[in-house]
């Protein structure tokens, strides 16, 4: 006699010789049993990760709270961190943006007022931006901390008027356009002359390296 049987997917004739009971094929399945026999498992393992664990100290003399962005704080530090303010910055120190407090809100340039500024010649903006960074060196009391980067930036200057001195009207364009960047902490300054198109990229670098360096030299940020 033969019967129909559904072997895996297919439906297939099987001989009476070859028939027996389902119950007969599910006595194959004995790897099951030594399967369970793993579930006592050796947690030798667990454990000694668990104690290592336990004595691990994270070991750092970075201040709690702060990004790299932080450095300089509140001077010379970099924009606030969006993230940082709603508790949601994942990247901890490793942050290029500032997590301390702002206490005033940053004041954004109008297009109008960024295009004018990225239509100048480099020596006028690097006249205003010099201007703005004395003044607030000046004020801040930062000359030690801030000499190299003035020094730099004063050579730049003297560099380009040999080069072609500018004329009245020049500066008077440049005057009149001295106090488009009032409101600007010193970090916010020198972010704003990464971006300026007709600024030497060499320079950029230069002062950017400088402006970092002191950054990091000013120690612990101080509070707002
Ligand atoms: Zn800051
Ligand atoms: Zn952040």
């Amino acid at each position: 006699m033969s019967s129909l049987e559904c072997r895996k997917t297919f439906l297939e004739v099987v001989p009476s010789s070859c028939w027996f009971p389902t119950v007969r094929r599910s006595k194959s399945c004995t790897a099951l049993g030594d399967c369970l026999v793993e579930t006592v498992a050796d947690t030798r393992a667990d454990d000694l990760l668990r104690r290592l664990a336990c004595s691990f100290a994270w070991e750092s003399d970075w201040p709690e709270g702060i990004s790299s962005g932080s450095l300089g704080h509140p001077f010379l530090c970099k924009a606030p961190c969006i993230r940082a303010v709603h508790g949601t910055c994942m990247k901890g120190p490793r942050c290029e943006f500032c997590h301390l407090e702002h206490n005033h809100p940053k004041r954004k340039l109008r297009r109008q007022e960024r295009q004018r500024l990225e239509e100048m010649p480099e020596l006028l903006v690097l006249l205003i931006l010099h201007w703005h960074i004395q003044r607030h060196v000046t004020n801040l009391r930062l000359e030690d901390d801030l000499q190299l980067v003035l020094a730099v930036l004063e050579r730049r200057v003297k560099l380009l008027r040999e080069a072609r001195r500018p004329t009245h009207a020049e500066l008077r364009w440049a005057m009149e356009n001295l106090w488009t960047l009032r409101g600007f902490s010193l970090g916010r300054l020198f972010d704003a002359f990464q971006l300026w198109p007709q600024v030497d990229s060499d320079f950029k670098r230069e002062v950017k390296f400088l402006v970092d360096s002191a950054r990091k030299g000013m120690a612990t940020p101080r509070a707002a």
